[in-house]
């Protein structure tokens, strides 16, 4: 397997389909990209591409820009890498649908040697991944109901609170915000909670455990005014031993944590100036004379989800 690409692969730009089948393939090849399981590897490029690439980026030295042209060092990186054989062995997935090969279905969740052919997405328009068996091989679910509210607040609405909600708290469902933020988290850092859940189950090899993680990340993208969040949270669960195989079955609470204090640089993004103005009445519902900045509260947003976390593990792995 040689990577060429045929034109930029970049974020928010049109990017070629195969050679974003090629790329998904070679990070899953290399254990940074695993597929939406319903479509398994396919020619569209979602954010979660773009970001495996930063991070195999990051890992090999390079600008981690999430993008790549024709022959640069990031392919030149990529194909350096792809061409020695993985350790170890993964298991072979696949969507599961009428449209499976039967030979590629025959394969699907049976544990196979990177020597073994054909690899998973070799043939022509497969779509089938190779699942690591390290902690990506946990399946995580969530578990509670996220009741939205239908109308989700945007910066607008956070520079509103600030001055005319005396400071109160919000909830995420109340702002609509719950299911989007939960989508950007399990983006941004749930593979983190099965990899220390992963650990953890391995350093005890049977019986019952429990931790606990307390981090930030930036929300920027989803809502600019949400800036930097905290996410802290705390998981329990058991794990069984059969050979070398560690059965993993576990839950884990996730707690939303952020504070809205200065809407400065909100205002300056909505309104153009970062100085006291009145916001149009088409931004607020009626003109606002914004006269000092110590008019308005700070105010707290929190949020609240729970996952199950499962599946199979080999303690030979890494
Ligand atoms: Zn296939």
């Amino acid at each position: 397997m040689k990577i060429e690409l045929n034109k930029t692969f970049r974020p928010n730009s049109k990017v070629d389909e195969f050679d974003t089948r090629q790329i998904k393939k070679a990070l899953n090849r290399l254990g940074y990209y695993t597929p939406y399981e319903k479509t398994g590897i396919t020619g569209m490029a979602d954010r979660t591409v773009f970001d495996a690439l930063k991070k195999f980026q990051r890992d090999h030295g390079l600008t981690a820009t999430g993008a790549a042209q024709p022959d640069d060092e990031t392919i030149a990186s990529l194909n350096a890498q792809i061409s020695k054989e993985p350790e170890g062995t993964y298991i072979w997935r696949s969507v599961e649908d009428n449209k499976v090969r039967s030979s590629h279905a025959a394969y699907n969740r049976t544990e196979r040697a990177w020597s073994d052919s054909p690899d998973p997405g070799e043939d022509f328009n497969c779509r089938c991944w190779a699942e690591s068996q390290n902690s990506l091989g946990l399946t995580q679910t969530v578990t509670s109901t996220i009741q939205d509210n239908a109308r989700p607040w945007g910066n607008v609405e956070f520079i509103w609170h600030f001055y005319f909600g005396f400071g109160k708290s919000t909830e995420l469902s109340e702002m609509g915000l719950l299911g989007a933020v939960i989508q950007q988290a399990q983006r941004l850092m749930f593979d983190r909670v099965k990899s220390q859940i992963a650990d953890k189950a391995k350093t005890i090899g049977s019986g019952t455990f429990s931790g606990s993680w307390n981090n930030s990340y930036e929300f920027r993208d989803l809502v600019y005014a949400l800036g930097k969040v905290t996410i802290s949270g705390h998981f329990s669960g058991t794990v069984s031993r059969k050979n070398n195989i560690l059965a993993i079955n576990a839950t884990a609470e996730y707690e939303f944590y952020d504070e809205f204090t200065d809407p400065l640089s909100v205002r300056q993004l909505v309104l153009g100036t970062s100085k006291v103005a009145t916001l149009p009445p088409s931004l607020l519902g009626g003109a606002v004379l914004l006269t000092t900045d110590l008019m308005g509260h700070p105010f707290v947003t929190t949020g609240q989800w729970t996952t199950k976390i499962a599946g199979t593990i080999s303690l030979s792995e890494k």
